[in-house]
């Protein structure tokens, strides 16, 4: 196969790369994302998707905004107990200021189904087929002259100007070739964990393709391989990332001392009962359904990664799916007498899956409330995943380092972030960032394209990823001053082609309240502009979340969760409230 530009990984960074860059790129620009994963389908649970990470997705296209802020989760319970004694101390409802944050951004928090994220991002692609599912990138070199570029760190001398000007696509040579090997039926995508994917891509004897022998895909010949050409390469494979490995080398990631289990329950278990939900878990009434919980050892704060959390997920008010994760650190499971990492297990990093992970997470996590235990012990061990977490030293980046040639790394893949919410975000940004910089250039892509990006990216990822000795909240500075440039434009599909005359601010109009059909508008129609169609979609997620919001009250989530939230072993907790801006997301990368 040959394509011009080659997106390796299809998580929520390859997937609003595609999206951005195809808005920017020329049509006959040819991009491809290769996602080791058959599908998408339940995987990951609960996400934090800040102001910053959904102003991105707003760039890309409002209606991707509206659809998550529609399925977004408004309500979450938050506790903590002592790590020692196991006495809750404090909990209810963390009460976030989102109009606060609405007027001041335009955008508010929210937490999120993770794969809701991917598949907002996947539906919005201009052609689905821009997808190769199931196909694993398990090789990949840079072909005779592009060699010499990596070599001699072409991304480099970009940065002071030095490197010639792109060639139109047409006239470009192809510069990598990639090895894909079809993805086994199984494993580890489907049940949550393409982390635990990445993670056994790592350490898995694949450099020379004998792992796949004799477990090819139902149907599909034991080895089957994929050659794909290339002229530009996106590394956006998670943060295993063998992008990064084989075409720039660097500093991996490094393991944080935090084993994570993930695991997920269908609608018709969760509508059946097969699946005990004790409310003493989520909060009386929460009608969003989500709650996390924390313990922590006496004055240690809630700073990421310490202690141990879990974070219980039902979308859609407990109609969708429903998901957990749960972390612990190395010390305490090793303390609880279970081996780390799992003998037999991906190397090093911990990577397993299934009834061995379920009973694993368990015997690990003795501290966990018997019915909260119960509740996990009820999912199918085909959807419960464990690995290490990994996180890329900040100090360790430097120009260069997410970019040479024509390879640029983003996501995970270039700043595996801690787990606190801003993994997801960021991976987006990085799309929508590098997809204005290509259009400032032309609508190319190349080492000069892709220094001036990282240079962009640089401190903005260090700013927010920060020092994470301090909470989340100190870093949020960052994350509200987040501006980005629109990718769409008026006329694109989706947007209101007429937009009613708003009297109040004289450009635009009346919002339609939700969603981002297209408006026919009323008799004073005028040709929407991108100003005016901003403030429609701004307008519109307005609606959307105050919508949301009014039914989280209707149902008296808010009150009586910070009211009686407590039930089981607690002391009455006062609601949290939580100023504009903070967290609300339990956690997640
Ligand atoms: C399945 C999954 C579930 C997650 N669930 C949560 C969650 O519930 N909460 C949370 O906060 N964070 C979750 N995360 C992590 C977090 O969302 C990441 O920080 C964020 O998704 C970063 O996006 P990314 O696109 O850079 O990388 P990732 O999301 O890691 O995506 C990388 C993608 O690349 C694919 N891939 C990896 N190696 C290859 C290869 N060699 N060839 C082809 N494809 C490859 C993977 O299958 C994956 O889809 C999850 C990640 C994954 C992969």
């Amino acid at each position: 196969m040959h394509t011009d530009v080659a997106i390796v990984g299809g998580g929520p960074g390859g997937l609003a790369a595609a999206a951005a860059l195809s808005r920017v790129l020329d049509p006959s620009v040819r991009i491809k994302v290769f996602e080791a994963a058959r599908g998408y389908s339940e995987a990951g649970a609960g996400v934090g998707m800040h102001i910053n990470g959904l102003m991105a997705c707003e760039a890309i296209h409002p209606s991707i905004a509206h659809t998550l802020y529609d399925k977004a989760c408004y309500s979450l319970c938050s506790y903590q107990y002592d790590d020692v004694t196991g006495q809750r101390n404090a909990g209810g409802t963390i009460a976030v200021d989102r109009m606060g944050q609405l007027e001041a951004t335009g955008h508010c928090q929210a937490l999120m189904y993770w794969n809701d994220v991917r598949e907002s991002l996947y539906e919005h692609l201009p052609d689905p087929g821009m997808v190769e599912f199931g196909w694993r990138a398990a090789g990949c070199q840079a072909i005779d002259g592009a060699e010499q570029e990596l070599m001699s760190g072409a991304g480099a001398s970009a940065a002071d100007g030095a490197a010639a000007a792109e060639l139109p696509w047409a006239q470009q040579p192809y510069r990598y070739e990639l090895r894909m090997a079809r993805q086994r039926a199984g494993g580890f995508v489907g049940g949550g964990g393409a982390a635990a994917l990445a993670a056994a891509d790592a350490d898995a004897k694949d450099n020379d393709g004998k792992e796949e022998e004799g477990k090819g895909r139902e149907g599909a010949a034991p080895s089957e391989e994929l050659l794909v050409r290339a002229k530009v390469v996106i590394g956006a494979d998670g943060y295993f990332s063998r992008i990064r490995r084989e075409l720039l080398g660097g500093t991996p990631p490094v393991f944080s001392g935090v084993v994570m289990w993930r695991g997920s329950f269908t609608a018709e278990e969760l509508s059946s009962g097969a699946v005990p939900l004790p409310p003493a878990a989520f909060g009386a009434g929460a009608s969003d359904r989500a709650a996390s919980h924390r313990w922590t050892p006496a004055g240690a704060g809630l700073a990421p990664g310490q202690g141990r959390v879990l974070l219980l997920f039902l979308a859609q008010g407990g109609d969708g799916i429903g998901a957990w994760y749960l972390q612990n650190s190395v010390k305490a499971v090793q303390e609880a007498g279970v081996e780390f990492p799992p003998a037999g297990a991906a190397g090093g990093v911990g990577g397993l899956s299934g009834s061995a992970a379920l009973a694993r997470a368990l015997a690990a996590n003795g501290h966990l409330p018997p019915d909260v235990a119960a509740l996990l012990a009820a999912t199918a061990p085909e959807r419960v995943t464990e690995h290490g977490l990994y996180v890329q030293p900040l100090d360790s980046v430097q120009q260069g380092s997410w970019t040479r040639g024509h390879v640029v790394l983003i996501g995970d893949a270039a700043h595996a972030a801690p787990p606190d919410g801003q993994g997801a975000n960021l991976a987006i940004e990085d799309a929508v960032v590098l997809a204005d910089v290509a259009r400032r250039h032309g609508g190319v892509l190349g080492p000069q394209v892709f220094a001036e990006w990282e240079a962009l990216r640089q401190p903005r990822v260090k700013a927010i990823l920060g020092d994470t000795k301090y909470p989340f909240t100190e870093r949020m500075i960052a994350v509200r001053a987040s501006s980005f440039a629109q990718l769409w434009a008026p006329g694109d599909p989706g947007l209101p082609t007429s937009l009613p005359a708003d009297p109040a601010d004289g450009s635009s109009s009346r919002g339609n309240g939700g969603g981002s059909s297209s408006s026919s508008g009323s008799s004073s129609e005028q040709s929407p502009s991108m100003e005016a169609l901003r403030a429609w979609s701004r307008r519109t997620t307005k609606a959307i979340v105050e919508r949301r919001l009014a039914e989280v009250a209707a149902r008296g989530a808010v009150e009586q969760a910070g009211e009686g939230g407590a039930q089981g072993p607690a002391q009455a907790p006062a609601p949290a409230v939580v100023a504009a801006g903070a967290r609300d997301d339990g956690g997640g990368r």
